[in-house]
């Protein structure tokens, strides 16, 4: 079902380079977060995680209630790979980004001084625990957002890791009909399309896992009627489609990536494609992922 998708910094680069020159206006942005998407595939390589176990008896409630393997709080992550990626992300963040600069040298200060909870922070965001991030923005003038995207970012190998690890215990016999992710239940941020068949695929927004999808199909609301569910593309850009639920009135960035040679990597897919969502946003619809990470 999912595809163990090792990409190199040379692809990553690639992927970038070709869509700076289709789209020169995000030429910025790309540079920016190419170089931290080339630090978590680095860091995959340190990263050591025991796998999560799961019992005969738990699969076989969850597979029967349709409930994903694990719920946020339960990821195993390496905390050690990640507090190294979330140095490395604000020294690039630091030299790269006007608006995050304030914020990541008091992040960078609070590290020197030893009053960083790295392992707090990893976790509370996995607690979904918004207390540590508080106490933390307040006491060293960060902003909550910056603060939130770095953290995250800086466990995001781990994450995507421990999917992969767990994807073992899903059912390849049996499909997930859902519009959550079967591993961790958080709702997709990208759908593509493969193969000569254009099988649809979605991709979770937390912790990247792609799994298998209906075609006619809304992951937001389970809507398969074809008389509410439309979408939009542009002439100049066919690899991309917008699908529009006209029941929930969410949208969600489709990639045909049979309408395009480049390497499709869906982190900088779907950085290059705003523009889609500001269009979608325009037309009244919302996104349908649940962290804007
Ligand atoms: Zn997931
Ligand atoms: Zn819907």
């Amino acid at each position: 079902m999912s595809e163990n998708i090792t990409i190199t910094s040379d692809q990553i680069t690639k992927a970038a380079e070709s869509l700076k020159e289709l789209r020169p206006a995000y030429g910025a942005i790309l540079d920016f977060y190419k170089q931290i998407f080339i630090a978590q595939e680095d860091s995959k390589d340190k990263i050591q995680i025991d796998p999560i176990q799961i019992s005969e008896e738990m699969l076989s409630i969850k597979a029967d209630e349709e409930f994903p393997l694990i719920n946020l709080s339960e990821f195993a992550i390496d905390a050690k790979a990640s507090k190294m990626l979330l140095i490395k992300i604000c020294g690039i963040t630091k030299e790269s980004s006007g608006d995050m600069a304030s914020s990541v040298m008091a992040i960078l200060k609070a590290i020197d001084a030893e009053e960083f909870d790295f392992d707090s922070l990893f976790f509370g965001l996995l607690e979904e625990d918004d207390s540590v991030f508080e106490k933390t923005v307040k006491k060293h003038a960060i902003k909550k957002g910056d603060l939130a995207f770095i953290v995250y970012n800086s466990i995001k190998p781990s994450l995507s890791l421990c999917a992969q690890q767990l994807s073992a215990y899903l059912d390849k016999d049996q499909p997930w009909t859902k519009g959550y992710c079967p591993i961790c239940g958080s709702h997709p941020g990208l759908s593509i399309f493969e193969g000569e068949g254009g099988e649809r695929f979605l991709l979770c927004s937390f912790c990247g896992y792609k799994w298998s999808s209906r075609r006619l199909y809304c992951p937001f609301c389970d809507n398969t009627d074809t008389k509410t569910l439309n979408y939009f593309f542009s002439e100049d850009e066919k690899e991309y489609r917008v699908d529009l639920c006209d029941k929930c009135k969410k949208y969600i960035k489709t990639i045909d990536s049979r309408k395009t040679e480049r390497i499709i990597y869906p982190p900088i897919e779907q950085l290059a494609t705003l523009h889609l969502d500001i269009k979608a946003k325009e037309m009244k619809y919302e996104s349908g992922i649940d962290f804007s990470l």
